[in-house]
Formats: C-alpha cells, sequence, structure tokens
C-alpha cells in the first residue's frame, strides 16, 4: 500500500483536526503519500481529494473544527453513491483511508471495503463519548470542560440570585457529559436519556436539597432527556411546585467548538499514529479505541453493536454529593 486518505465525516468534535495532523505525519514518516478528503463521504463522490505533506497540518492540532470539513451525504447511503466514491479514491491510488468520525461513518466505510475492497480504520470522533470499543472519543474532554465552566458561570449568577436553573448540555442519546458535568460542577440534579425520572421525583429532590439550606440549585439536563428540553422540564417543575421563577440555559453547539483540551489533543494524535500503523499492518474494518490507557484495535462493527454507556454509580456519587 503506498497511498492512503483521511476525512472526517458525519458530526464534528475539537480534535479531530490533532487526529488529521496525526495521521498525516505519520503517514508520511512511513513513507505512504497521504490525502485529504474534504467534505466526508461527499466529498469523495465529488472529488474533493488532495494530497497533503506534513507541512499542510502545521499549526493546527490547537484548533477545534476540522481544516478537511465534513459532512452528512445522502448519496453514500445507496450502493451507487459508494461506486462512484470508489472510482474517485482508484483514481487517486487511494488504497486505505482513516475514517474520523461516528458509528454512522463507520458504516459506511464498512460497505466501502465489503463492495470494493479499500481498507479502512475508524477513529472515534464526537463530543458524546458513547460509542463501543473505546473508554473515550475525541472531543468528549473538551465538551465536558465547556459544559463545566458554562456550569460555573451560572453558579455565580444562581448564587447572587439565590436562583433555581436549568442548564441543558449536548447528548441526544447519550447522558456522558450531562452526568460528569453535574459532578464536576456540582449540580443539585442531573436529567439523563439513561434514566427514567418523573417531574414529581425532581421537585422532591429540589424540596429536599432547599430543606438542607441550599439557596442556589442547579439542575442539569441532557438534551436527549425524555422528559424533553430544559424549558419543558422547568414549565412542568413550575406547574408542580414553588419553583415558579427557575431561569433556564442552553450551553448548545460551543460545545463542539474552540481549542481542544491537552486530553483530546494527546488521545486523537496516539490515535492517528495507530491507525495509520494498523492499515500498514494490512487491518480493515477496525476501529482504534483506548481502553486503560492503551491503544487498541476494536471490529467497527462493535461500535453500534454496543453504545459505551456511563457507570450508574456515577449518578450515585452525583447525588451524594449534592446533599
Ligand atoms: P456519525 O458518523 O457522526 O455517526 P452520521 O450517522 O451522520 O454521523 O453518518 C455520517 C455519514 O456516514 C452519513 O451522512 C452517510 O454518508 C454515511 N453513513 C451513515 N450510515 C450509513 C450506512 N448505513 N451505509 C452507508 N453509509 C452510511
Amino acid at each position: 500500500m503506498k497511498r492512503i486518505g483521511v476525512l472526517t465525516s458525519g458530526g464534528d468534535s475539537p480534535g479531530m483536526n490533532a487526529a488529521v495532523r496525526a495521521v498525516v505525519r505519520t503517514g508520511v514518516a512511513k513513507g505512504l503519500e497521504v490525502f485529504g478528503v474534504r467534505h466526508g463521504y461527499q466529498g469523495m463522490i465529488d472529488g474533493e481529494i488532495a494530497p497533503m505533506d506534513a507541512r499542510s497540518v502545521s499549526g493546527i492540532i490547537n484548533r477545534g473544527g476540522t481544516i478537511l470539513h465534513t459532512a452528512r451525504c445522502m448519496a453514500f447511503m445507496e450502493a451507487e453513491g459508494r461506486v462512484r466514491a470508489a472510482e474517485q479514491l482508484a483514481r487517486h491510488g487511494i488504497e486505505g483511508l482513516v475514517v474520523i468520525g461516528g458509528d454512522g461513518s463507520y458504516r459506511g466505510a464498512e460497505a466501502l471495503h465489503a463492495e470494493h475492497g479499500v481498507r479502512c480504520i475508524g477513529l472515534p470522533g464526537t463530543i458524546d463519548n458513547d460509542i463501543g470499543g473505546t473508554q473515550y472519543t475525541i472531543g468528549f474532554d473538551t465538551a465536558l470542560n465547556i459544559a463545566m465552566e458554562a456550569v460555573d458561570r451560572i453558579r455565580d449568577t444562581a448564587d447572587s440570585h439565590d436562583r433555581l436553573f436549568f442548564v441543558e448540555v449536548m447528548g441526544r442519546h447519550s447522558g456522558f457529559i450531562a452526568i460528569m458535568a453535574s459532578i464536576a460542577g456540582g449540580a443539585e440534579e442531573v436529567l439523563v436519556p439513561e434514566e427514567q425520572c418523573d417531574v414529581a421525583t425532581i421537585v422532591a429532590r429540589l424540596q429536599l436539597a432547599k430543606s438542607r439550606g441550599k439557596t442556589s440549585m442547579i439542575v442539569i439536563i441532557a438534551e436527549g432527556d425524555e422528559q424533553g428540553n430544559a424549558f419543558s422540564v422547568a414549565k412542568k417543575v413550575a406547574e408542580m411546585s414553588e419553583f415558579k421563577d427557575s431561569r433556564v440555559s442552553v450551553v448548545g453547539h460551543m460545545q463542539r467548538g474552540g481549542s481542544p483540551t491537552a486530553f483530546d489533543r494527546i488521545l486523537a494524535s496516539r490515535m492517528g499514529v495507530r491507525a495509520v500503523e494498523a492499515l500498514i499492518d494490512g487491518a480493515t474494518g477496525m476501529m482504534v479505541g483506548i481502553e486503560n490507557q492503551e491503544m487498541v484495535l476494536n471490529p467497527l462493527s462493535s461500535t453500534w453493536e454496543k453504545k459505551s454507556q456511563f457507570s450508574p454509580d456515577l449518578l450515585r456519587v452525583s447525588r451524594l454529593l449534592a446533599t
């Protein structure tokens, strides 16, 4: 194998650039030619493919987003779209790919390999940390730190006014950011999609906290909680209790941007190195993960067969320390 490609696909996450840099520089150091594919699978179909050298990834390890841009691509879901993508790769002589993205992107990679023999290695790039086969995904630590900082800032104003705040953080299908931010930010209550929780229970917990002398209170809500978004939870709590004058804050997309933390840069760098080495060793259909500090390879299929879940003990810790 002489030529490999690298792309970022699906949702962006901070640290993707560090991963691209690691893939390009490792490839160059090992004597490969590395091509960057812009705009994910859409760019692959459209032929947005260009060579990258070691200098082309200078000064990006500290930058959020992805210099390769990312996209969602309906055409790639169809066999016909993947034929066009494979033709473009063949035109450039690319035999192996590093796909930085989530489990949707891996399904695409698996299909590309099955139908056209392109070797693919995945790197987990998502802020949600819910991909099976790795303890951490690239971008989670950065997003968590932004959520925590938001909680800290809101605590200041909540304290000053003796107020109740509902803070919504990202996590459509996963409460990883919410539970970790609740512990790190000392929130009084946390709502996650992994746990059923009715409004009466939330109200009872807030009343208990108040009776213990708490004057300001913060409830963190993962955007995917079954009770709805932070605005609807605040409304339901107001209807059922004396907590009628609360405020709502949605942290939103700022959790996806900004300079990645040291943890994410190092994780992305190690994963990028391992991905290229795996391709050179002849691996395909695998994702690089981290388990017990070590880089490991797990089948791409493990990422959609089993989601990564946080330990339920974290909920116990969060609530115990909120007393
Ligand atoms: P993520 O990779 O972050 O999970 P998506 O689920 O949006 O993001 O997937 C990214 C892209 O991967 C999609 O836009 C599509 O082009 C491709 N993809 C997703 N699922 C499949 C599939 N089952 N078969 C082929 N391609 C897929």
